[in-house]
């Protein structure tokens, strides 16, 4: 098979220290592979590790880096050997870029925990050639077949972004903990995942309680589809849900204390942790003897994102997203660390120019 050498040359925005900002960049993207695909990105949604991966907060970043991994778009061209994908199909693409495709992990289609590491969409290092991956803050995007989704027909392109990380990320552990009518659900944090697991919980027959610390959320929440609310600094009401809830999907993405929520759980309940939150305070395992379970969830794998786009389509869930131009990026940044969005940013990438 001969490989197509032309690069693309490719317009985005790119921080290029940890306080730079972002700012325009232009790079290139690889040829296509035989079993690449070339996609005109429309719109890409911004995550929190976007931001803390810009301003280098997890230590590891590699500078100039393009963020941006909740990604949809057309595809433009296709390799030799592409069989999933056509010219003109609506697609996606969400964390990660490759895997290795043979691991025991990766054969139970959960390539999010690939042994040999899965492929990050942005930060990530290219499995054949070395390259640092680049993400969706820009015009056009390279992947392999296997890790682009389907944008099933009835989502909208901008709608469809933010459930590429903050949708499946919530989905996921729903799925894997069997949420479904007569659950009970307590999610932690309302943001970008937590209003997408409030809505996904709903959607799969559970009842919903939102856990929050003030009053403020309370109406947001029962728009949102929750069934109940609970102030977690009121003793008395926590004390009165002890032992109620099967699952708390823990979506708070700052270090915190989690025991509190672990007094929410009956036995063999899970507490989902889905927010990256660094070290965790200290904890006392007495809170664990209840068979109480502490864990936590990345992402989902690509046959499960792929199921979860079908499942938004199919009940009409979306998330609630607010669209900005591509140069409005610093200033979403500066929102999202006051928890200014409602409840979640979408850059239309026809607006990068
Ligand atoms: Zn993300
Ligand atoms: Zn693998």
């Amino acid at each position: 098979m001969t490989q197509a050498t032309n690069e693309y040359p490719v317009t985005g925005y790119a921080a290029t220290s940890p306080d730079s900002g972002m700012a325009p960049f232009d790079f290139t993207r690889r040829g296509l592979r035989d079993d690449d695909v070339l996609i005109d990105i429309t719109h890409c949604g911004i995550c929190h590790s976007d931001l803390h991966t810009a301003r280098n907060d997890w230590g590891r970043t590699t500078y100039p880096i393009v963020p941006g991994h909740e990604i949809t778009g057309k595809v433009a061209a296709v390799g030799e050997a592409v069989t999933r994908h056509q010219v003109g199909d609506r697609v996606a693409i969400g964390c990660m870029v490759d895997s290795c495709k043979q691991c025991d992990h990766c054969k139970q289609g959960l390539e999010q925990y690939c042994k040999n590491g899965m492929v990050g969409t942005y930060g990530g290092t290219d499995r054949h050639d070395g390259s640092k991956t680049q993400g969706g803050y820009s015009n056009r995007i390279v992947c392999r077949e296997e890790f682009v989704l389907k944008v099933p027909a009835a989502l909208d392109m901008a709608d469809a972004a933010p459930l590429l990380c903050a949708g499946i990320t919530t989905y996921s552990p729903l799925r894997n903990w069997k949420v479904g009518p007569g659950s009970k659900v307590a999610v932690a944090g309302l943001g970008g995942l937590g209003h997408m697991g409030v809505k996904f919980a709903a959607a799969m027959g559970a009842e919903v309680t939102v856990l929050s610390r003030t009053e403020s959320k309370r109406e947001d929440a029962a728009a949102l589809g929750a069934h109940d609310f609970l102030i977690t600094t009121d003793k008395d009401a926590m004390k009165a849900k002890s032992g109620y809830f099967d699952m708390v999907l823990n979506t708070i993405p700052v270090r915190h204390n989690v025991a509190p929520y672990l007094h929410l759980l009956k036995v063999d309940g899970a507490q989902v942790l889905v927010g990256m939150i660094d070290m965790m305070p200290e904890l006392h395992t007495g809170l664990l003897l209840g068979r109480k379970i502490l864990t936590g969830s990345g992402i989902g794998g690509i046959e499960e994102t792929q199921k979860m786009l079908e499942f938004c389509a199919e009940k009409g869930i979306t998330p609630e997203i607010e669209m900005i131009r591509m140069d409005e990026v610093n200033e979403a940044y500066d929102r999202m660390e006051e928890s200014d969005v409602k409840y979640r940013f979408v850059i239309d990438m026809e607006t990068l120019g």
